[in-house]
């Protein structure tokens, strides 16, 4: 399964699933229909699948033209979103799977960003293999999402699931924030020399327009600040005695950042 990632809008990043054997493709939220079909056309490859993370628009707003380009196409996205994505067909739980060329994904249920929220996540297919993990706007590269319908502790308890997964599981989240997400995470966590290390590098590719995606659970663990609550350096930086409030105050003061 080969991965391409493809820009769209301002700021999202569509990804599209390769399968070469087969010559068929899924879709990781498109965004938008033109990118996706431009790289279809391209690789000649017939698009089967769309998994859509969350019912946000710029996650959703390619399903519909792109099931008229495939009719046979089908839309999977989380059981709670039933109603909030048009198109949606296939309705999905924590622990079900997903099957895509020779992979399958396990479905991660991950609400806080929004309540329907859910990750795709492939397990790799060989020990020295890295997996693959989808999610959205739940964690960013150095950040992540918005608690636009969920408590901290929602949020808290689906990044858990995350950062539970392997280290050396890529990480392909929905947008290109990671420059302003390390910003901030420089003003709570300024000595952790993996973090200052990560924002040079963030700082130099975006200086050349290059992409800072994929990252990985391994990287974030140590250089993320929101899957570091329990770091004790991060607990005195937001003044707090606990896992869930040193997350809340984090939360509160990149939203006014
Ligand atoms: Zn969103
Ligand atoms: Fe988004």
């Amino acid at each position: 399964m080969q991965v391409y990632r493809l820009p769209a809008l301002s700021d999202n990043y569509i990804y599209l699933l390769h399968d070469p054997s087969s010559n068929t493709a899924a879709v990781v939220d498109p965004a938008e229909a033109k990118p996706v079909l431009d790289c279809l056309r391209k690789l000649q490859a017939k698009l089967i699948a769309i998994f859509n993370t969350h019912h946000h628009q710029d996650h959703i707003g390619g399903n519909g033209e792109l099931l008229q380009a495939f009719p046979g196409v089908l839309v999977y996205g989380g059981a709670e979103d039933r109603g909030r994505i048009p198109e949606q067909q296939v309705f999905l739980q924590e622990g079900d799977r997903v099957s895509f060329a020779d992979r399958e994904a396990e479905i991660l249920f991950v609400p806080g960003h929004t309540r329907g929220h859910i990750a795709y996540y492939f397990s790799p297919i060989a020990p020295q293999e890295m997996g693959e993990l989808f999610c959205g706007d739940t964690l960013f590269a150095g950040g992540c999402g918005r608690l636009f319908e969920g408590t901290p502790a929602q949020m808290l308890e689906s990044l858990s699931k995350l950062r539970d997964l392997p280290a050396n599981t890529r990480v392909w989240c929905g947008h290109e924030y990671t420059l302003k997400n390390l910003q901030f995470a420089l003003t709570v966590d300024g000595q952790n020399p993996e973090l200052q290390a990560r924002f040079a590098e963030v700082k130099a590719a975006r200086s050349r327009s290059e992409p800072t995606i994929p990252s990985s659970i391994g990287l974030e663990k140590q250089t993320n600040p929101f899957l570091r609550w329990d770091e004790l350096g991060l607990s005195n930086a937001v003044e707090s005695n606990a896992p869930l409030q040193t997350f809340t105050r984090l939360r509160k003061m990149k939203d006014q950042f």
